[in-house]
């Protein structure tokens, strides 16, 4: 039975659901720790996830960052054509933090008004 990797929107866990193919779509998921029915399907593309792993943790070298860390607009640009060289939609947040950074504001600054950054890395494929 194929197994549908959920994320709670009320609680934001993250769950998996066995739904037999012909109910997938007919039935309604529900967070498996709080219940709630505002959740959201993850997309998750194992192969792709591991060549963008490594890839990401060369980019995200603490050097690197920290080299950046006064050049927003550099740092933008290099998540930009990450994001970009990997075909991904990376989500609200990731276009969020590259507007902010293209704009000029300093990452410190954007990790603190988005405080719901950085669970992002582990977000794929660690649970498969
Ligand atoms: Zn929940």
């Amino acid at each position: 039975m194929p197994t549908y990797p959920y994320r709670c929107l009320n609680c934001g866990k993250r769950f998996e659901v066995f739904i037999p193919y012909d109910e997938y779509g007919k039935r309604t998921v529900t967070c498996a720790y709080c219940s709630s029915e505002n959740v959201q399907r993850r997309i998750v593309r194992v192969r792709v996830a591991r060549s963008e792993e490594s890839r990401l943790e060369n980019l995200t070298d603490p050097s690197v960052l920290e080299s950046m860390e006064d050049d927003p607009r550099a740092m933008g640009k290099m998540m930009r054509q990450l994001s970009n060289e990997l075909g991904e939609d990376m989500g609200p947040e990731f276009n969020e933090v590259i507007d902010r950074l293209e704009s000029g504001q300093h990452p410190e600054e954007i990790e603190k008004e988005l405080p719901d950054l950085g669970g992002g890395g582990d977000d794929l494929g660690d649970d498969l």
